[in-house]
Formats: structure tokens, sequence, C-alpha cells
């Protein structure tokens, strides 16, 4: 069976700068994406929570230079220095991804935040670099923090049922989308 409606959502958008904490030191980096991405696709209003799909990085990267907020809750201010370097050959694939979407504290919760986390092991950081994103389906709400450790192994387990999932007939035939190579 095939994806069920608004899946799959296919986004094109490009790498940024998140806040800089948790998600490297958990072992688990997540390649952030503007708000307006998400706001201008087809992705259901409102329903937070972690998504499982595919996604491919492609195109040339920077290194991200981080500036302290200007304000106490103002936005940082990242900004990234675009290098002419390319994505190595064998990560510039379609991968399996999960991604979290949450409210983004820095905008007052009125725009959402995707974070994805791909499952490959990359040479090196990818910061300003073309990401293209198909959402294929929902797999649970948000969750509230208990431990370092439970947090990981749930990861663990979101993963796991993404690529399962990714597997079955229906949802395998995405990876070779023309969307990918547009
Ligand atoms: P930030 O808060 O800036 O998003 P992270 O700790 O979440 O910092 O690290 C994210 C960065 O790590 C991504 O922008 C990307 O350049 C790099 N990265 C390396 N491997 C991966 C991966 N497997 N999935 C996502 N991002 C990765
Ligand atoms: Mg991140």
């Amino acid at each position: 069976m095939p994806p069920q409606a608004p899946y799959p959502v296919f986004i094109s958008s490009h790498v940024i700068g998140g806040f800089g904490r948790g998600s490297a030191e958990l072992g688990i980096p997540t390649a952030n994406i503007p708000p307006e991405a998400l706001m201008a696709s087809a992705m259901p209003k409102g329903q937070t929570g972690i998504y499982f799909g595919l996604s491919k990085i492609t195109g040339t990267y920077g290194t991200l230079v981080r500036h302290k907020a200007a304000a106490e809750g103002a936005p940082p201010s990242n900004e990234i220095v675009k290098s002419t370097k390319a994505i190595a050959t064998a990560d510039a694939t379609v991968l399996p991804m999960v991604m979290s979407l949450g409210w983004n504290p820095f905008y007052q919760n009125k725009e959402p935040s995707a974070e994805i986390h791909i499952v490959h092991k990359f040479q090196e950081q990818f910061y300003g670099a073309d990401i293209k994103i198909a959402v294929l389906g929902y797999i649970r709400p948000e969750s509230n923090f208990v431990s370092v450790e439970a947090l990981i192994e749930e990861i663990m387990n979101d993963i796991r049922i993404g690529k399962e999932t990714l597997a079955l007939e229906g949802y395998r035939e995405i990876a070779a989308d023309a969307f990918w190579e547009s």
C-alpha cells in the first residue's frame, strides 16, 4: 500500500544552523531547515512530532559561524560562509531520515521548525547545502524528556520503524522518483 495522502510531501530547501546544542552530543546530528520551507509545503499544519521519510543532500556547502543572539529571546544570528566544496558523491544519495517537527521558541512558537536526522555517516558537516525531503508518514508525538539514554533508545526505535516502512512496496518506489533529480 502506498503512503496515504497528504504523503509523500516533497520539500526542497537548504540546511541552516540550529541551536547547536544537544543533537551532536547525542550522536544524532539533525540538519535544520527554515520554517518557510514547511509553511509552503503540504505538511499537515500543527501536527508536531516525529516523521519519517527520505532525504538527499546536494550542491555545495560551507561553514557555520555562530553569533550570539542580539537580545534575550531573539533568534540566533547564525551565518553560513559558503564554500565551493561539493557534497561527496557517496553522500549525495537518497537516504532514510527521521524528522522532528516542533514549534520554534525563538519565533514565539508561531513557526514550525524541522530537524532531520539522516541515517548515514557523512564525511563532513554540510551547512548551506541543498536538501530534498520526501516526508512519508508520521511516527509519534514528541515525548517528554526522561533521560538521555531513553531518548536515544526512542530515536533508534523511530529509525527502525522508518526503515521497515521504507522497505515496503509502495514506499520503495519513492527512492526512484524524478523529484530527486529535479
Ligand atoms: P545544529 O543545531 O546547527 O542543527 P546539530 O548538532 O544538529 O547542529 O548538527 C547538525 C549538522 O550536522 C547538520 O547541519 C549537518 O551539517 C551535520 N550532519 C552530519 N551528519 C548528519 C546526519 N547524519 N544527519 C543530519 N545532519 C548531519
Ligand atoms: Mg540540528
